[in-house]
């Protein structure tokens, strides 16, 4: 038992807002209330451990609802080119980076982003040949939907000049008909199935390391959003008892059959480790122009206007979510573009019944989501609570995307990254990172939803002031929505009893600021407003507790 006193806890509980102390046993929270109380209500125990917490704040412990948990481990030890400015540059990065790696084996990572290059155009093999001819490259773009391959790749993964792009994908051709190493979305799983998995130890390690990070940060779970190698590495790390955070684990298309063949439905699990959903993909992302939109990218005279890429039509989408339910899987499709979003929200609706069905024969609640819901039509907001699709949304691409909204000037009639709209027409809003295309700390991410300004802090650079939403909203997004979205919304992510005992210790009030009111978000001037958030944005927990235990304190 352990009993937490002297905090002002911000519990997000309605019925009981604020508290002065937590007493928790065997991982649950037994009660919140004053110190006095819950000293005599822990008097009869032998064994209270009493943690003092000095007039500090917590609030409820915070869940990432989409982090790549593998990829993001792996970004720790892989070539980061986020920071190189041109193509020679990355290049010279990569040969530096391959020698530092065994002989002959693949050389991954990547992060480029050519939007912020010298010279803003898509790369192609031609250098990487030069550079390692024999050995497979394969980079990935910032924003994981695009691959940079050299030969060595392509022919691994028998790429030829005459072999067709797939459905939802494409093999960028030159003039000649020649792929020029570039892989746009389906077209680079062609490369990514073939790029040998790591040995299991090195993952466990890696994973270990970046769980240390997210709990650093402030992150008491999180939902994987990555494929069935993570998996595999998470259950190795429970198994040798150093799982600290708790996992919901999604599942991809590629791995549909697996799922199929072994009964692998969503809900199983326990405290710790539960099975979430299918994630399906129904176009790409704004940065690499595949994200399906209702008007086109902006374009030259004479060039076919660009719409993006639809990887699944809305038939196939409502065909695939039909078949998951069947099988007691719930879905969360990645959808960026308004013409995405409009197709996913047609499917899902066309599967209500077939979902209502799936929840009573199953035994379970299946909260479908949508990833990313970055641009939606007006009249499509609505349809989100309607049809109880989960929003699930990072809002650290809002500002990492300041520059390319700015650039691409979507369709202004749209309602981008518009949590708050969504919110306020009852749609539940989970928070995440996408991590790593994003850095995995949310309170950057609450900063992010609070301002829509760049991570440096200029109000200036604000996209769309109307649509911030305040601190509560914000935290309440990244603990109870990300909770909610998994159907979890009874056993975490706010302040009462009988929850699990997740929380954070915190030496800043979010909720209170100099001219900033957290609970309803009003600032008396854009000054008040962004010298709060900023300190919101550079919190480290002094304590992040999980399950009542202090998984990490500094
Ligand atoms: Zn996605
Ligand atoms: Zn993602």
């Amino acid at each position: 038992m352990r009993l937490f006193t002297h905090a002002d806890v911000a519990t997000f509980d309605p019925a009981n807002p604020t508290a002065r102390a937590i007493l928790e046993s065997q991982g649950k929270i037994l009660a919140v209330g004053s110190v006095r109380e819950l000293r005599d209500l822990a008097s009869d125990t032998v064994r209270v451990e009493e943690i003092d917490c000095r007039g500090a704040t917590i609030i409820p412990g915070l869940v990432d609802a989409h982090l790549h948990a593998g990829m993001y481990a792996d970004t720790l030890a892989d070539i980061d080119l986020r920071r190189v400015r041109s193509e020679h540059e990355a290049i010279e990065a990569v040969r530096a980076h391959a020698r530092t790696l065994p002989e002959g084996v693949w050389v991954t990572g990547g992060r480029w982003d050519f939007n912020t290059w010298d010279r803003p155009e898509q790369p192609d093999r031609t250098l990487l040949d030069e550079a390692f001819p024999d050995r497979p490259v394969a980079l990935w773009t910032i924003d994981y939907h695009t691959l940079w391959c050299n030969g060595a790749a392509l022919r691994a993964a028998g790429i030829h000049d005459d072999t067709p792009s797939p459905r939802g994908g494409e093999i960028v051709r030159d003039e000649h008909g020649r792929p020029t190493g570039i892989l746009r979305e389906d077209a680079a799983t062609l490369v990514e199935r073939i790029i040998p998995v790591l040995p299991l130890e090195v993952r466990v390690d890696r994973l270990r390391k970046a769980q240390d990070s997210w709990l650093a940060e402030g992150l008491t779970g999180l939902h994987d959003i990555d494929g069935q190698a993570t998996r595999e590495t998470w259950e190795a790390l429970r198994a040798a008892g150093e799982q600290r955070l708790r996992v919901v684990k999604y599942l991809r298309l590629e791995e549909f059959d697996w799922a199929k063949r072994t009964g692998w439905r969503t809900g199983r699990g326990d405290d710790w480790y539960v099975q979430g959903g299918l994630k399906l993909f129904s176009d790409g992302a704004l940065g690499s122009h595949t994200s399906y939109m209702s008007s086109p990218f902006p374009h030259a005279a004479g060039e076919e206007p660009n719409h993006g890429i639809q990887i699944a039509t809305e038939d196939v989408l409502r065909g695939q979510i039909a078949e998951a339910l069947d099988r007691g899987i719930s879905l969360a499709i990645h959808a960026i573009g308004d013409q995405a979003n409009h197709h996913v929200l047609s499917a899902l609706a066309a599967n209500t019944e077939r979902t209502v069905r799936a929840e009573r024969s199953f035994g379970r609640v299946f909260r479908h989501r949508i990833e990313h819901a970055q641009f939606i039509q007006p009249a499509d907001v609505a349809r989100f609570a309607e049809l109880g699709v989960v929003a699930s949304m990072q809002p650290r691409h809002c500002i990492s995307d300041l520059h390319l909204l700015d650039r691409l000037r979507p369709d202004e009639s749209l309602a981008a990254y518009a949590w708050g709209d969504l919110a306020a027409a009852g749609a539940t809003v989970a928070f995440g990172s996408d991590g790593p295309v994003e850095p995995a700390n949310p309170f950057a991410a609450i900063y992010a939803a609070m301002t829509r300004a760049d991570i440096s802090g200029d109000p200036a650079t604000t996209f769309q002031p109307e649509r911030r939403i305040s601190a509560y909203a914000a935290i309440e997004a990244h603990s109870a929505g990300a909770a909610y979205a998994a159907g979890l919304e009874t056993r975490t992510g706010r302040i009462s009893a009988g929850m699990a005992a997740d929380f954070l210790v915190l030496d800043h009030d979010p909720l209170r600021g100099d001219g900033y009111d957290g609970m309803t978000g009003e600032a008396a001037s854009e000054q008040a407003l962004f010298e709060h958030a900023a300190r919101v944005r550079d919190t480290r927990p002094l304590m992040t507790v999980v399950g009542g235990q202090v998984a990490h304190s500094r």
